[in-house]
């Protein structure tokens, strides 16, 4: 084992996509602000290099100028550790800003229901879906949610990944949504993939509410009278998700949620015009939501909502998941062109879950952005660094490869970006860096 040291230096890159310049929209979405290797390739003073100092990002550039500002700030060889790129691509580590990361058991017998021609919408009415993985969670222990969930980590980490999204949602009551808050936080804080927690006590009408009349609303005066001041307590989540749905939670009941969350200081973000238009759009840029998710049944008026959200300060980003709507054979998917051409900051995710989206690869999400969204090779890139930072509000020290930020980033065994989401399903990672630390390394990777 190299010893740590709080310097590090990657050189040898072919390129660095390092996404400065803030969030993109429109036509810089296509646009990863790179820095490609000379002519001569093959670690020259004019090749892309990056340092990081106890964690930040103190300087990218060509290795001489990365160097000499080492030197300059009195940074010793023996501070530093060399990380030979070996001629790969260097990105920001990829962000899912969509998981459902904690949950128990698995739901594969769902597909061949689905295949003979059972709607998602069904299975759940008849106390399958999200309901049977709301079973088995709240029957699983805390260490067995806890190695489910280092597992998937550990799968996400070796894809690239070092900062995920994570919501609650598989409770529904409130000692079992606090529960999964307490073991989310606390996996992130064991690392090295870091995690922000969202709570989502409204993913579905809990059992004990099905049966009584207004069941929605029932179990929603639920989440926002019980739930909801106690997650604020607890202090961990960072924002507040809802599924809103038409047959779910209505649009007006997803708005009474989410202003009592915004009022009590959390952020807000919805599931959004997912299977049918449920106003999920018009809602999340009303509020100032810091992401509208799914959006495959967004409607003009949606996309016009989000377009003004756009141009204002705090912009509500478009969270896409395409994996999901391939995988419930969707009729739509996101229209992530029309999306774009609006000037809408895209991100996208895995929406990892047991029920729609048993996928923790983000390079499959970004290969689904460009073979079935329509996406650039670079549009899918921004999607998954600086626009999934905003999506979850960390944008001001994650998603982009600039002096001041957090050292976080994925080295690829292939020599240009726009490979990424062309070898399909294959795992292109050489290694990957959290605050400054190589926490990943790949043995033996093609290229
Ligand atoms: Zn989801």
């Amino acid at each position: 084992m190299v010893p740590d040291r709080p310097g590090l230096l990657v050189h040898n890159a072919a390129e660095i996509a390092t996404l400065a310049g803030g969030v993109r929209r429109g036509s810089t979405q296509d646009d990863v602000a790179l820095l490609a290797s000379g002519e001569s390739g093959g670690g020259g003073p004019d090749d892309p290099a990056l340092a990081a100092y106890e964690g930040r990002i103190v300087a990218v550039g060509r290795l001489e100028d990365v160097e000499a500002q080492l030197a300059e700030m009195g940074i010793s060889e023996s501070a530093i550790t060399r990380l030979d790129a070996r001629h790969g691509t260097v990105t920001p580590g990829l962000i899912d800003p969509h998981t459902h990361l904690l949950f128990a058991g698995t739901r594969h017998a769902e597909v061949e229901l689905r295949q003979r021609g059972h709607s998602y919408l069904e299975i759940l009415a008849a106390g399958g879906g999200i309901l049977q993985t709301v079973r088995m969670t709240r029957a699983a222990t805390d260490d067995e949610l806890l190695d489910h969930g280092r597992g998937w980590l550990r799968e996400m980490l070796s894809h690239g990944v070092t900062t995920i999204e994570a919501k609650s949602g598989y409770g529904l009551d409130t000692a079992t949504e606090l529960r999964l808050l307490a073991l989310a936080g606390r996996l992130g804080v064991e690392g090295p993939v870091e995690i922000v927690p969202t709570f989502l006590g409204a993913h579905a009408v809990a059992p004990e509410f099905r049966d009584k009349p207004n069941a929605a609303e029932a179990h929603l005066d639920y989440v926002i009278n019980e739930q909801l001041p106690q997650v604020v307590e607890q202090g961990i989540a960072k924002s507040c998700d809802v599924f809103c749905e038409r047959g779910v939670f209505e649009a007006s009941l997803a708005r009474r949620l989410l202003m009592a969350a915004r009022d009590a200081g959390l952020n807000v973000r919805l599931h959004a015009d997912q299977i049918q238009p449920s106003d999920g759009a018009e809602l999340a840029s009303e509020l100032g939501a810091l992401s509208a998710d799914h959006l495959g049944s967004v409607t003009d008026e949606g996309i016009n909502w989000l377009a003004a959200s756009a141009s204002g300060p705090h912009p509500t980003v478009a969270t896409l998941l395409p994996i999901a709507s391939f995988y419930l054979a969707e009729k739509h998917d996101a229209p992530a062109r029309r999306l774009i051409e609006a000037g809408v900051p895209v991100a996208v995710g895995t929406d990892f879950n047991p029920g729609t989206s048993p996928a923790p690869n983000a390079q499959l999400a970004m290969a689904f952005a460009v073979h079935r969204l329509k996406m650039s090779a670079a549009e899918s890139l921004s999607a998954m660094t600086i626009n999934a930072a905003a999506a979850l509000g960390i944008a001001a020290s994650h998603g982009s490869l600039e002096v001041g930020k957090h050292a976080d980033l994925a080295i690829w065994t292939v020599d240009s970006h726009a490979l990424l989401p062309y070898w399909l399903g294959a795992n292109l990672v050489r290694s990957v860096v959290k605050r400054g630390r190589v926490v990943y390394a790949a043995d033996d990777t093609p290229g």
